[in-house]
């Protein structure tokens, strides 16, 4: 990124070139809304910059908005020319095309961009959303299922047996999901099933499961709920603008993961071990073992939920505590004691 940026620099007049680096700025920040005003402020009067025209897709990229990114990655591909430009450009375009459900394209550009040398953060995007989208050749010996919302990828020792089980179970938990999220995905979900309980992941450097909710993309142990992740992308797609927390999202996947326990009891004991603040918890973003957090926010979403479905509905769109004091009218912390008092009985 470094090179390419102060080559860029160098290009231009001051005045585009203190435009460029508060777009750069921005976009290094994480305010995407911001660097595609900046950029198409830009293009107004260099409209074949190739490295404006990037930042933008890239910053719909990150928004997940592909029907917008898509333009910038036509823009892009006609101005590339060097091997960086080519690398970026394929790069993104394999992000946009799989976000909008274009699959063999993604996988086309993948592959394409996988022969051009790029700059190291290219070539390192690359490879991650390789592992992440399911390009990778790891997964060349993998089996593929389809149902009606969601494609399963199975690594290639789970039997036959687990895999109908799993296909069935999953498909049935997104029907139960999305009848009351009410969502609508870009794309089907891609779901990929390892053949492991343990946690860790060594190809994906990473604990199982997660969620990329901004590809509709989950990564599962064989032994997972069969509603937690599917919740993840279902609630993303609510809005794509959401604002999550960890408290209310992984509540959200405990609440909707399922599984037909009692969670507020689950709760409870826990709680009586760790008797913990929950307006604290969830303002501050306090960091707690998933072991205590994880049934604690699945029984709160239910009570939420339970408490006036539409509220919640708004909740899951911004979770912070600031927007549920707007939502419930100045009541949260009552009901946060309603919730606590109900724990501690
Ligand atoms: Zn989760």
């Amino acid at each position: 990124m470094k090179n390419s940026l102060i080559i860029f620099f160098l290009a231009f007049s001051t005045f585009v070139f203190s435009q460029k680096k508060e777009m750069v700025e921005a976009f290094l920040k994480g305010n995407y809304n911001i660097t595609i005003e900046l950029g198409q402020k830009i293009i107004e009067t260099e409209p074949n910059d190739f490295e404006t025209n990037l930042m933008i897709l890239r910053a719909y990229n990150e928004k997940s908005d592909y029907t917008n990114a898509y333009v910038y990655v036509q823009k892009c591909k006609s101005l590339m020319k060097q091997n960086w430009e080519k690398s970026w450009t394929l790069t993104e375009s394999a992000i946009t095309n799989f976000g909008i459900g274009n699959i063999d394209e993604a996988r086309k550009n993948f592959n394409e961009a996988k022969q051009i040398p790029g700059t190291k953060n290219s070539e390192k995007k690359l490879k991650e959303i390789g592992l992440i989208l399911g390009f990778d050749e790891i997964y060349n010996s993998w089996k593929i299922r389809d149902s009606k919302n969601i494609v399963f990828h199975f690594e290639n020792k789970i039997s036959d047996e687990e895999i109908e089980k799993i296909v069935s179970t999953r498909q049935k938990a997104f029907d139960e999901i999305n009848t009351y999220f009410n969502s609508s995905l870009p794309k089907k979900i891609d779901f990929f099933v390892w053949n492991q309980k343990e946690n860790y992941n060594e190809y994906l450097n990473n604990s199982l499961g997660f969620t990329k909710p901004n590809y509709c993309v989950s990564h599962n142990r064989i032994n997972q709920t069969s509603g937690h992740e599917i919740a993840h992308n279902i609630s993303f797609w609510k809005n794509i603008e959401n604002i999550r927390t960890k408290f209310i999202n992984e509540g959200i996947g405990v609440c909707f993961d399922q599984q037909k326990n009692d969670k507020l009891k689950i709760a409870k004991e826990v709680y009586k071990k760790n008797l913990l603040d929950i307006k604290e918890v969830w303002k501050n973003q306090t960091k707690l073992n998933d072991d205590i957090l994880y049934p604690i926010s699945g029984a709160f979403v239910e009570y939420l939920s339970n408490y006036d479905k539409n509220k919640f509905l708004k909740l899951v769109e911004n979770q912070t505590y600031e927007n549920a004091e707007k939502i419930y009218d100045g009541k949260i912390d009552e009901l946060i004691s309603e919730f606590s008092e109900k724990l501690k009985r």
